[in-house]
């Protein structure tokens, strides 16, 4: 008898695993294909595996403005696909490793009982069970993918060359990432975003600057037009990327008493369904679909069910959310949109990377940081970047918000020179704030 059941060993699953064990519980971890879910081995690593190979030929192609004459650049997208893979196997060596003392089985886990699994003909017989099943992508009515010329993300992954042609269907952060990749490559890429803006929900001025910034790479983008009026015989290949849903529909979880509303599982604050020894952790809950808040669901998950006498409150304020477009996105708290619009009184402060000796030096100028503050506490409610390392520098204003530190703190904190991160404090040292 096991005390935990984990279904589904992406990045909730896994790091629940692992905490459960750690807390002093036997567990069994059951994935049906490989460990390390959607995050390892068709998101976010490989994605960004991708676009580090794009962005060293788009650095090499301007190496003579840094005084370096080479010859031009030449892509040999198998090798590329072969580092990726490299990259993906020994992260995931890494994981099996970590895997010592739980039980690994592996198979498709179907629910007989709330106590009692079937994974193939073996029987999981446990105490408690946590469900982190992770996502599938979703199709748009009659487009239905086919693997060939209509696609996933999945796909899109493995090509095999690189197409003359991209129609992207959904300008989310996923088509977002795609676009600025395969445009890098040298497709022809064009977006579709039935949204009056690309990343909805991102603010907007910089989804603006995106929008302005691919389109003088030559990414056509198409905001509030619907794929139904896109002829999609002009395009090699069509990747639909429209959203996510929560992987739950072959579970019978309804059929135990479990609540599920539009697929998604209902969990209260512990992560708990309505079945007290069913949990519920990652992308499978439908809330925020990252890596990171699927693990530290996880985490949590597997601290309630260890201690269930001290439960812990699931929480996603400061969550960061990072787009690896070039130049790379990130945020985290309120936009300005949301600050403004919560009627708080709010300060938005603004730094350009056009004035950081450091983005000068990358090469890499465009783009700013804005950070939204109330103005009587002086606390961080919130901050966006679009330009260089945007991703790592997020880090920072989120401790910054989790720490509940005031901008006068930031402002006297001595950030070294040169540095981007620095841009953060001149940021709230400007005069520009509304
Ligand atoms: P998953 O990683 O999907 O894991 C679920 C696992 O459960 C899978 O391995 C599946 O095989 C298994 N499973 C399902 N049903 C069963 C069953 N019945 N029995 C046994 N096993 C089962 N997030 C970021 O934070 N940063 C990024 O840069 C980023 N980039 C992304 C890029 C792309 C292209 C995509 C698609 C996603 C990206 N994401 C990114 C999102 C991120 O991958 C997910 O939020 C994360 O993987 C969710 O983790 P999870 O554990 O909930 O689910």
């Amino acid at each position: 008898m096991y005390d935990l059941a984990v279904i589904g060993a992406g990045w909730a699953g896994f790091n629940a695993a692992l905490r459960a064990r750690q807390l002093g519980l036997k567990v069994a971890l059951i994935e049906k294909d490989r460990v390390g879910g959607t995050c390892l081995n068709r998101g976010c690593i490989p994605t960004k595996a991708l676009i580090q190979s794009a962005k060293i030929y788009s650095l090499s192609k301007k190496s003579a403005n840094f005084g370096i004459e080479a010859a031009a650049p030449q892509i040999n997208f198998l090798k590329i696909q072969e580092r990726k893979e490299k990259i993906v196997q020994q992260l995931h060596s890494g994981m099996q490793f970590r895997l010592k003392g739980i039980g690994l089985v592996s198979g498709q886990a179907r629910i007989f009982s709330p106590q009692v699994l079937k994974v193939g003909s073996e029987i999981v017989n446990t105490k408690f069970i946590l469900v982190a099943t992770g996502s599938r992508p979703i199709e748009l009515g009659e487009l239905k993918f086919d693997g060939k010329k209509i696609i996933s993300s999945d796909e899109i992954l493995n090509l095999k060359e690189i197409p003359r042609s991209l129609l992207i269907i959904g300008g989310g952060v996923i088509g977002c990432e795609f676009a600025s990749l395969f445009c890098a490559f040298g497709s022809s890429v064009s977006i579709v975003e039935l949204m009056p803006q690309i990343l909805p929900g991102i603010d907007k001025e910089i989804a603006r600057k995106l929008e302005n910034i691919f389109k003088k790479k030559g990414i056509k983008v198409s905001t509030g037009t619907d794929a139904k009026h896109v002829d999609l015989k002009d395009y090699d290949l069509v990747l639909l990327c429209i959203g996510r849903q929560p992987e739950t529909k072959d579970l019978d979880l309804e059929k135990f008493g479990v609540k599920l509303e539009k697929g998604k599982i209902l969990v209260d604050e512990y992560l708990k369904t309505s079945i007290s020894n069913i949990y519920a952790a990652g992308d499978c809950t439908g809330k925020i679909m990252l890596a990171h808040f699927a693990a530290y669901q996880g985490r949590v998950a597997a601290e309630n069910i260890a201690h269930p006498d001290k439960p812990k409150k699931a929480e996603s304020a400061n969550i960061p959310n990072c787009i690896f477009t070039d130049p790379e996105i990130a945020s985290v708290g309120l936009s300005q949109e949301e600050g403004l619009s919560q009627g708080q009184d709010v300060r938005i402060d603004k730094f350009d990377f056009l004035s950081s000796g450091m983005a000068r030096i990358l090469d890499e100028t465009e783009g700013f940081i804005k950070i939204i503050s109330d103005k009587r506490t002086e606390q961080i409610l919130g901050a966006s970047i679009i330009g260089p390392r945007a991703t790592e520098l997020i880090g920072i204003l989120t401790l910054g918000m989790q720490s509940r530190l005031k901008i006068s703190q930031i402002r006297d904190t001595i950030f070294a020179h040169p540095t981007l991160s620095e841009s953060i404090s001149e940021a709230v040292k400007t005069d520009y704030a509304i």
